[in-house]
């Protein structure tokens, strides 16, 4: 993984420039309803350093989505190619269709600097995690109650009946998977719950582990003392 420096002016939290370090992989899983995405695009719009990864896959698109932009739109077959030119980092099905991250782009992403962030279901957060171990950060979001998660989905007026009766049975089984995640957060509050997973990737940006300069900066206040 690519050595990337905290160098943002602007960012009281950044380390010195010497500080340099590793990439963070910042995982965000809920189930859909629970505001996951509403905190990720406050994440993105209040930090330059961290890009979205963009995901393919095979459900159709919904009114208002844009290829390219929300998911990569692709059909069955591409998909299947895509998994076996191996180009993906993790893929899953989630409800009937595939969803895979592209491992070209985050690379690069990692390469130039960011740290990027994901919107992906369980099964992708433990094959990251597998794969990429310690410059993984994941975070599981949930409901206040299921009554409250239901509300929102009706709330939204995309779905239909049947089709939220499948996201409430497949928000169970989602959070069944809380303990593979570093953080578990209620969204009660949507300012709050966007507060603290911007602490979370704060404190997680000044692990010691990360800041690979570390070592040359101590040899340095070393020498000065002799
Ligand atoms: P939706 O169809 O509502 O956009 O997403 C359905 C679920 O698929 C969400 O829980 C989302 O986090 C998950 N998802 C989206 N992209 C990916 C991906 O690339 N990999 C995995 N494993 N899950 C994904």
């Amino acid at each position: 993984m690519a050595d990337m420096t905290d160098n943002n002016p602007s960012d009281p939290l950044a380390q010195p420039a010497a500080f340099k370090r590793r990439g963070l992989l910042f995982v965000l899983s809920s189930p859909s309803g629970a505001g996951k995405s509403t905190i990720s695009r406050k994440l993105l719009a209040h930090d330059p350093g961290l890009t979205m990864s963009v995901s393919a896959t095979t459900r159709p698109m919904r009114p208002g989505e844009v290829d390219g932009k929300d998911y990569h739109f692709v059909d069955l077959e591409r998909f299947r190619a895509m998994v076996s030119d191996n180009e993906f980092l993790e893929w899953a099905h989630v409800f009937d269709h595939r969803y895979g991250t592209p491992r070209a782009p985050v690379e690069g992403m990692l390469e130039a600097g960011h740290d990027v962030l994901f919107d992906i279901d369980w099964q992708g957060a433990q094959q990251l995690h597998q794969l990429a171990g310690g410059d993984v950060v994941r975070v599981f979001i949930l409901p206040p109650s299921m009554i409250e998660l239901e509300a929102r989905l009706r709330g939204r007026g995309t779905d239909s009946n049947e089709v939220i009766e499948r996201r409430m049975a497949r928000a169970h089984s989602e959070i069944a998977h809380w303990d593979g995640y570093d953080y578990v957060l209620v969204n009660d509050d949507a300012e709050s719950c966007f507060e603290k997973v911007r602490t979370i990737l704060q404190a997680e940006r000044l692990k010691r582990h990360r800041q690979t300069g570390l070592i040359g900066f101590i040899r340095k206040l070393d020498r000065e003392e002799i």
